[in-house]
């Protein structure tokens, strides 16, 4: 059985259009998805960034996630399989509640729950074997821990794509089934 950790934003759920709707809001800047090359958000000042993204984990951002078709599927799936399942967002700690009531809602089980910023050290510490999340820079980070990465495709990760240890799908049911052959080969 393999520990498999997950990531929330634009991971089981689309993120970008409520990061988008409120810099847009508030700072009148428009993001655009297709343009995003990169981890980096370099058309928002670095304090208006904080403040966006700290508004998308309101409680009732939270909750309101609508998780990808095929998502809240696959981790039942995993952690019916006996697989152990480590959720793992980068938010503040006071976040903790509303995001267990949010996958309480969507009936996405998991085994533990980490709301913080320090993601992939954490993960080490839990011996994770497969780190599913979009950024290129956890990505990264979690190869070089020995982990294998797993990422549904956005604009700012085909450049680690076509790296050795790194799953990838354009969508959930596609991204199971390749976790499920590399964790089957990695037995
Ligand atoms: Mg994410």
């Amino acid at each position: 059985m393999a520990r498999i950790a997950i990531d929330i934003d634009s991971t089981l759920h689309h993120y970008w259009d409520l990061l988008a709707r409120i810099a847009h809001e508030r700072f009148n800047v428009r993001l655009s998805y297709e343009e995003q090359h990169d981890w980096g958000i370099t058309v928002l000042e670095r304090e208006q960034l904080t403040a966006a993204v700290h508004e998308t984990h309101s409680d009732r951002n939270i909750e309101s996630g609508v998780p990808y078709p095929g998502a809240a599927e696959a981790v039942r799936r995993w952690h019916e399989a006996g697989h152990w399942i480590h959720v793992t967002s980068h938010r503040r700690e006071s976040c903790d509640a509303a995001t267990r009531r949010w996958l309480k809602a969507q009936e996405i089980p998991y085994d533990d729950l980490h709301c913080s910023f320090d993601k992939v050290s954490r993960c080490v510490e839990l011996g994770v074997d497969i780190l599913v999340d979009d950024s290129p820079v956890n990505i990264r980070a979690a190869l070089e821990r020995g982990m294998l990465a797993a990422t549904l495709i956005h604009p700012w990760n085909v450049q680690v794509l076509g790296e050795p240890g790194v799953i990838s799908a354009d969508e959930w049911s596609q991204l199971e089934k390749r976790v499920d052959e590399a964790l089957k080969t990695g037995d």
